[in-house]
């Protein structure tokens, strides 16, 4: 069983790389922003609630990304292993993974870190907005903005995560091939004991 950590900035390649790994493991992927698209979508009151947050570029208040997160671990008791995009993106959603976690007999095997600089994220969230339909990709103010909210909210996670032993950092610059392949060979020279939850 393992648990895993995607993490990285906007435009890192966290969805594109999510999806290869999810397969290859066979775990559950969990990405709150396309849970949050998929409410918005369908116009539940989420939905309706976190449409101008997203549209801005601001984090959802971490008590419904919670909640979403703690449904889908609730629907999910026998999974393999739960694949985390995008979440957590704040201290108190980290804490509150670890507790939920706790509760399924689980525990983070590792987050796995894409580092990529601020120019190339931009260039690829604008060259993203001219085919993702997304209204937060194809405005620089808004790029910038959850670029600003990433360093300030989510990049203290690093931190978090060094402290309990668990942080691996990937180089996210090179072909799709090239950081999946980086990604695999980290999370298969993880140690047992770290996998095992
Ligand atoms: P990206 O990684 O490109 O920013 P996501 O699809 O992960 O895209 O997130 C899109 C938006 O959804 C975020 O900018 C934020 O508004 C909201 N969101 C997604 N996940 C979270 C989360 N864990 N906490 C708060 N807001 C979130």
């Amino acid at each position: 069983m393992i648990n895993l950590v995607l993490f990285g900035p906007p435009g890192a390649g966290k969805g594109t790389q999510a999806t290869f790994l999810a397969k290859e493991y066979q775990l559950i992927h969990l990405s709150t922003g396309d849970i949050l698209r998929e409410e918005i979508a369908e116009n539940t009151e989420i939905g309706q609630i976190t449409r101008d947050i997203i549209c801005r570029g601001e984090l959802v208040p971490d008590e419904i990304v919670i909640e979403l997160i703690r449904h889908k671990l609730d629907k999910n008791p026998t999974a393999n292993g739960f694949l985390f995009d995008g979440f957590p993106r704040t201290v108190p959603q980290a804490e509150a993974l670890d507790t939920l976690l706790v509760h399924y007999g689980r525990s983070v095997s590792a987050m796995l870190s894409l580092e990529v600089e601020k120019e190339e994220l931009i260039n690829r969230l604008m060259n993203r907005g001219t085919t993702s339909g997304r209204s937060d990709d194809s405005n620089r103010l808004v790029i910038e903005n959850r670029i600003e909210v990433y360093n300030q909210k989510t990049a203290p996670l690093i931190h978090y995560y060094q402290s309990a032993g668990k942080y691996e950092a990937i180089n996210g610059i090179g072909s799709i091939d090239d950081i999946t392949r980086r990604l695999k060979s980290c999370i298969e020279s993880l140690p047992k004991n770290r996998k095992s939850r």
